[in-house]
């Protein structure tokens, strides 16, 4: 067996099992290494406690002076929890955090050292960004990008390195990052929202959108993970036979989680605890070594960071229990892939849940009003929803027959379409008393407070109604949820301004009262948005050419579901609610697209290397094997070897014909890259590495699987899937 295939396997088969070491409750570690509230009354003077929180739920602005003051009592917390660096945490286009450490420590002008950090510090920080993606931003304005606070986002220490929760903007102020634009749509949400919450309740004076998102991860033995070029440089196996069982039998999903899992587990929960990060459920996925674990939801802008935070502590003690953990969507063939379900909801600051049905009549229809305004929202812009979840990993997840279809659809369950069934019949105009207490007791009273055991059934939805919040489910493993929750915010946002200006015309013009306007409104609604709700099964094939006949989008990969990015509706939207200009908008599908090119260039070229220099080679070892074996044959029986040596002759032509084969398609791969190089316009270059060459990995992996099965074992240089699947 080749070298590092061989010790590979027996590195993974001698692990020693970690013991578990929980001792005291979770809830006394939570928060420890965060700067939050209890700390910042501890740290902070009376002042800047105010002005931080006045920052935190109002929005309002840190002058230099509080900053000062912050900047002070935070170094104070930092260097009593044995911290030595600081750095502004922010989130660069490539889609990962980045960081750049400094060191408190300094040197003053008369040779003293002291450990230093002020205001000016803490607000802004310019890290030498000039190779973070920007999309020609930066080219264009001949501008820097600097990083400034987020105080939304509390700091927090991780190791011995306090982290500030950043974004990261040019100059000229337009957004390098994801953060910036999440934020301005979570304004935009809260400003719309709040509005027309106060339909309904005058108090309320903010409305924040809430994340829960649900992580699934592989974890592999990292020795296996490392025998590999295409995992460990990709992510994915660009080759591998599928293992003789699978997940088929459903014996993993749910199932005893291993013990060398589990320690991993209960290491990553207490550290996530202590940094803030509710975990709360963890389990076995569908597919073998595949696993999920899910916080209790939390404020957006928050969410996020704690999802990009706990990706990154994962792979730090996935690494000390000896495993790497895999975010791709679909690093396996023929098993399910990994995807994170982004569960949205809205909440006001008097805590309700918008999306939560009532006990009351009216508060039902509050419940009705945002619930068929984000039905409305995703109906007008499923195009834009699409797009904020695409990139050349999820492409392999999306429509694979275990993840919904790269069509956005919702799903609401029977009893609330009957619901809106009911209210498509509302008069137009005013209402008779008849019909409203018609309408009162037997339609929006008759919402039953828990929804859970009927609308969670359908699995195949990519937008599915849960019982009390939206389950959006293409989001894909390795994404920061950011973008979706961008998107998701802003056309929301967008829908419940226009909602709002509708309702308020037919109070004033037409002289309908409040919740006669509001049925009014909500029935045009869901008279027009009715293509994109589908209760079926959104994995079949007629679910596509239905989606067809309702002109759905079905943008089947991402460059072409990045193209309405840049499209007069995306530009008018997102201007509008203040979220993204022009020039931000086509950065971010320039920088998306070259992500694109950049990950098929690299399976590319790593698939031609493991086919010249690992399979070929493989291959030719073990014809050579068989020519031996075939001479000798011929030696003893001479003419009659033939018939004797069958079997090998056989196997002997079937491999020269996949070695002909697999080298053909190879060096076609390799001249359809040389092409697609040549092109200068992004979005070309994108979709002739979509269309000319990424068809070249399946066509190739055919060949080699077919030889994987060929070849004795012995030669085989890639660790094989049942290794890679059922190690524990
Ligand atoms: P599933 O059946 O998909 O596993 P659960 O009902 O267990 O779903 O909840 C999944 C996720 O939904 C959790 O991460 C939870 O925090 C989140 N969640 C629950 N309520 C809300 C809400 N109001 N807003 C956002 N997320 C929520
Ligand atoms: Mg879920």
């Amino acid at each position: 067996m080749p070298k590092t295939r061989f010790q590979a396997l027996v590195e993974s088969r001698n692990r020693e099992y970690a013991t578990i070491n929980e001792t005291g409750k979770r809830s006394d570690l939570f928060g420890k290494h965060v700067f939050n509230e209890e700390k910042m009354l501890q740290f902070l003077t009376a002042e800047a406690f105010d002005k931080v929180k006045s920052a935190i739920y109002q929005g309002n602005k840190i002058d230099r002076k509080i900053a000062d003051q912050v900047a002070e009592g935070m170094k104070a917390w930092a260097l009593s929890m044995g911290a030595t660096h600081y750095t502004h945490w922010f989130q660069p286009l490539t889609g990962a955090t980045a960081e750049k450490h400094d060191a408190f420590f300094d040197i003053l002008p008369d040779g003293r050292a002291m450990e230093k950090f002020g205001g000016a510090q803490l607000v802004q920080q310019e890290p030498d960004a000039s190779s973070f993606p920007s999309g020609g931003i930066r080219n264009t304005f001949e501008a820097r990008g600097y990083t400034a606070w987020d105080p939304t986002s509390p700091a927090f220490i991780y190791k011995t390195t306090l982290c500030i929760p950043t974004i990261f903007v040019a100059y000229t102020g337009e957004a390098l990052d994801n953060k910036a634009p999440l934020l301005r749509a979570l304004q935009a949400i809260d400003q719309a929202a709040t509005g027309v919450a106060q339909y309904f309740d005058k108090n309320v004076r903010k409305v924040h959108a809430t994340l829960g998102w649900e992580q699934e991860y592989f974890l592999i033995d990292k020795s296996l993970v490392n025998s590999r070029l295409d995992l460990s440089v990709t992510g994915r196996t660009l080759v591998g036979s599928f293992s003789a069982k699978g997940q088929q039998l459903d014996d993993h999903y749910f199932g005893v989680i291993p013990a060398r899992v589990l320690g991993f587990m209960s290491e990553l929960e207490k550290e996530c605890t202590k940094l803030g990060i509710p975990v709360k459920t963890r389990h076995n996925e569908v597919a073998p070594n595949q696993f999920e674990l899910a916080p209790v939801f939390e404020e957006a802008n928050l969410s996020v960071d704690h999802n990009l935070l706990l990706m990154d502590v994962m792979e730090e003690i996935a690494d000390k229990y000896n495993f790497s953990v895999l975010f791709h969507e679909k690093p396996f063939a023929g098993i399910n892939g990994s995807g994170k379900h982004n569960n949205w909801s809205l909440g006001t600051d008097t805590g309700v849940n918008l999306l939560s049905p009532g006990t009351t009549p009216m508060k039902n229809l509050q419940f009705l009003t945002f619930f068929v305004n984000t039905i409305k929202a995703v109906d007008t812009y499923e195009e834009l929803l699409r797009a904020s979840i695409a990139s050349a990993s999820n492409d392999h997840r999306l429509g694979a027959n275990e993840a919904p279809p790269p069509i956005i659809s919702i799903f609401i369950g029977q009893q609330l379409s009957d619901v809106l069934d009911e209210l498509e019949g509302v008069s137009k105009g005013k209402l008779s008393p008849q019909e409203k207490t018609e309408l009162k007791l037997n339609v929006v009273g008759k919402i039953p407070e828990i929804l859970l055991d009927n609308t969670d059934r359908n699995r195949t939805s990519p937008f599915a109604f849960t019982g009390n919040k939206f389950e959006m489910r293409g989001v894909g493993a390795k994404m920061n949820c950011a973008k979706p929750m961008t998107t998701l915010n802003t056309i929301v946002a967008k829908q419940l301004t226009d909602f709002k200006k509708e309702v308020d015309t037919l109070i004033d013009k037409k002289n309908l009262k409040k919740d006669e306007a509001v049925f009014n409104v909500l029935r045009e609604y869901i008279k027009t948005s009715k293509r994109i709700r589908f209760e079926g099964d959104g994995y079949g094939i007629e679910w596509q050419e239905e989606a067809r006949r309702r002109k759905l989008s079905f943008n089947k990969n991402t460059p072409e579901a990045l193209q309405v990015i840049t499209s007069k509706e995306s530009y008018e939207l997102f201007k509008q609610m203040g979220v993204m200009n022009e020039v931000e908008l086509k950065a971010h599908k320039e920088v998306e697209l070259g992500a694109y090119i950049f990950h098929i260039q690299i399976e590319g070229r790593v698939l031609g290397e493991m086919v010249y220099n690992h399979i070929i080679p493989a291959a030719i070892k073990y014809q050579n094997m068989l020519l031996e074996n075939i001479h000798g044959l011929k030696e003893v029986y001479g003419a009659a070897h033939k018939k004797v040596a069958e079997g090998q002759l056989n196997i002997l032509e079937q491999i020269g014909e996949h070695i002909v084969d697999i080298k053909k398609l190879t060096d076609e791969m390799a001249d359809a890259r040389r092409r697609a190089n040549g092109m200068s316009v992004v979005d070309k270059k994108a979709q002739a590495y979509c269309n000319n060459v990424k068809p070249y990995f399946d066509k190739i992996r055919e060949h080699s699987d077919k030889l994987e099965k060929l070849i004795a074992d012995e030669f085989w240089p890639f660790t094989k899937y049942r290794e890679m699947l059922f190690s524990k």
